[in-house]
C-alpha cells in the first residue's frame, strides 16, 4: 500500500468534491483505495508507505479519446503546401493525403509498426497520457486493416497504458475502389466487420463522414452493421462541412462524434437527447487554419465535450494532448477546469470507460500524474514542454524527465 502526501491541490474529475486542498492519495498495486484531505486519512492508511510530492498538482492520468496511432511515414510535404495555400481537398485530389499515408503504411511490416507506435506511446506516457484510442483506416484492404488492429493488440498486451481500439476501415474509399463505391461497402460489412469482430480486435466502428469520405447513408449502413456485431459506432463528422452529423449520430446511437466544427443547431440537439458526446480535436482546427468548434454550444445544449489529439500524419501531426487541451480553451473556448475533464473523465466516457479510469475515486485504476504547477488554470496557461514531472500507470512510477516550472 502507497500514499501520496504533501499534494497542494489534487483534481478529482468526480463528480461531487472535485478539487481537493493538502490532500493524500493511497493505492495498492494498481486500484485506488482511497482520496481525501491529508487530514482525515483514515488510520487503516497511516502505516502506508508514503511519498512526498512536494507540493505538486495531481490530477488523473490523461485520456486521448481520440487517434491514429499506426501509420508509415509522414506527410511533411504536404505541410509545405498547405502552408502555401493548398487545400485538404485539392491535396487529396493529387493523391496526397490520407492515400499517401495509406501506401506508406501498407508497405511496413507489422513489426515495424508495432515499434513505431510503442515508441509513440512511451513519449505519450512521458506528457500523462495513460488510456490510448487508436484507430485503423490506414490500411484499407481486410488483411491491412487487421495489421494495424493486430499490433493495437500487441501494444495492449505489452504496454502500460490502456490501449483501446477502433477499426476506421470507412476512412476513405481506396483508390482501387474508386470506380465501385458499393463494392467497398460490401467489403467492409460483409468481411472485414465480421473478422474484426470474430477476432475481437476493435471495441469501435468509426466512418469518416464528409466529401469525398463517406455520404450519410453509407456510414449509416457500416455502422448499424457495426452496431450488430458489437462494435458501438463512432463518427468523423462535420469537420470541413455541414453534413448532417449530429443527427447521424444520434440517430446510430454513436458513443461520441468528433470534429464537429460545421454541426448546426438542430444536429446538436440530436446528441443530447441521445447522449452522445463531442470529441473536439483543436490540434486539427490549428493545423489545418479552420473554423474550431464552439464548445459552448455543446455545453449550454447538454453535450459533454471531450479533447483529444487526432494524432495523424497529414491534419494533425502531434500528440502533444496538455497542447490541445490549451488550444482547446483559447480556440473551443473551454475553460483550463472543464479542458482537464475533457481529456479525463469525458473522454474516458467517450470510450465507455468511465467506471476505470478517468478519475481519481476508489476502485480505479492507479492512473495519475504529478504537475509542478500550483493549479490547472497555470498549468495550461504557461505552456511548456512537458509539465510533468512523474507519471503513474497502474501504481507503477514514470520519470518524465522534466524538471521542475514552478
Ligand atoms: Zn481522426
Amino acid at each position: 500500500m502507497k500514499l501520496l502526501h504533501h499534494i497542494r491541490r489534487l483534481v478529482t474529475c468526480a463528480a461531487g468534491r472535485d478539487s481537493i486542498s493538502d490532500a493524500a492519495l493511497v493505492w495498492d498495486a494498481d486500484r485506488i483505495l482511497w482520496v481525501g484531505p491529508l487530514a482525515e486519512l483514515p488510520s487503516a492508511y497511516v502505516h502506508a508507505e508514503r511519498y512526498d510530492v512536494d507540493g505538486c498538482l495531481v490530477i488523473p492520468g490523461l485520456v486521448d479519446c481520440h487517434t491514429h496511432l499506426a501509420f508509415g511515414g509522414w506527410r511533411s510535404d504536404e505541410f509545405g503546401l498547405r502552408c502555401k495555400g493548398a487545400t485538404y481537398q485539392e491535396i487529396a485530389a493529387r493523391g496526397g493525403g490520407i492515400a499517401s499515408t495509406m501506401a506508406k503504411t501498407r508497405a511496413a511490416s507489422e513489426e515495424e509498426l508495432y515499434q513505431r507506435c510503442a515508441g509513440f506511446l512511451y513519449e505519450m506516457t512521458a506528457l500523462g497520457v495513460t488510456t490510448v484510442e487508436c484507430k485503423s483506416g490506414y490500411g484499407l484492404t481486410v488483411e491491412e486493416e487487421l495489421k494495424l488492429l493486430r499490433v493495437y493488440r500487441r501494444l495492449q498486451q505489452t504496454m502500460p497504458q490502456m490501449i483501446v481500439a477502433t477499426c476506421l476501415g470507412a476512412h476513405i474509399i481506396p483508390l482501387e475502389y474508386k470506380q465501385d463505391r458499393d463494392g467497398y461497402i460490401d467489403l467492409l460489412c460483409k468481411e472485414l466487420l465480421p473478422r474484426v469482430a470474430a477476432e475481437k480486435l476493435a471495441s469501435f466502428c468509426d466512418v469518416f463522414v464528409e466529401m469525398g469520405a463517406f455520404s450519410t447513408e453509407e456510414a449509416w449502413e457500416i455502422l448499424e452493421r457495426g452496431n450488430q456485431l458489437g462494435m458501438r459506432p463512432k463518427l468523423h463528422a462535420d469537420q470541413l462541412s455541414d453534413g448532417g452529423g449530429g443527427e447521424l449520430a444520434a440517430s446510430v446511437r454513436a458513443i461520441s462524434a468528433d470534429h464537429l466544427e460545421y454541426t448546426n443547431a438542430a444536429g446538436i440537439r440530436a446528441m443530447a437527447q441521445a447522449g452522445v458526446i463531442a470529441v473536439s480535436l483543436p490540434l486539427a482546427s490549428l493545423y489545418l487554419n479552420k473554423p474550431p468548434l464552439d464548445a459552448r454550444k455543446f455545453l449550454a445544449a447538454g453535450v459533454p465535450v471531450a479533447v483529444a489529439t487526432d494524432f495523424n500524419p497529414g491534419s494533425a501531426p502531434s500528440y502533444h494532448l496538455p497542447l490541445a487541451m490549451t488550444l482547446a480553451c483559447t480556440m473551443n473556448h473551454l475553460s483550463p477546469a472543464e479542458a482537464l475533464r475533457g481529456a479525463t473523465i469525458v473522454a474516458a466516457q467517450a470510450l465507455g470507460l468511465e467506471n476505470e479510469v478517468g478519475s481519481l475515486e476508489p476502485g480505479k485504476r492507479a492512473d495519475f500524474v504529478l504537475i509542478d504547477v500550483e493549479s490547472v488554470d497555470q498549468w495550461l496557461y504557461h505552456f511548456v514542454p512537458n509539465a510533468a514531472t512523474a507519471v503513474y500507470v497502474r501504481g507503477e512510477r514514470h520519470e518524465t524527465g522534466s524538471r521542475s516550472h514552478s
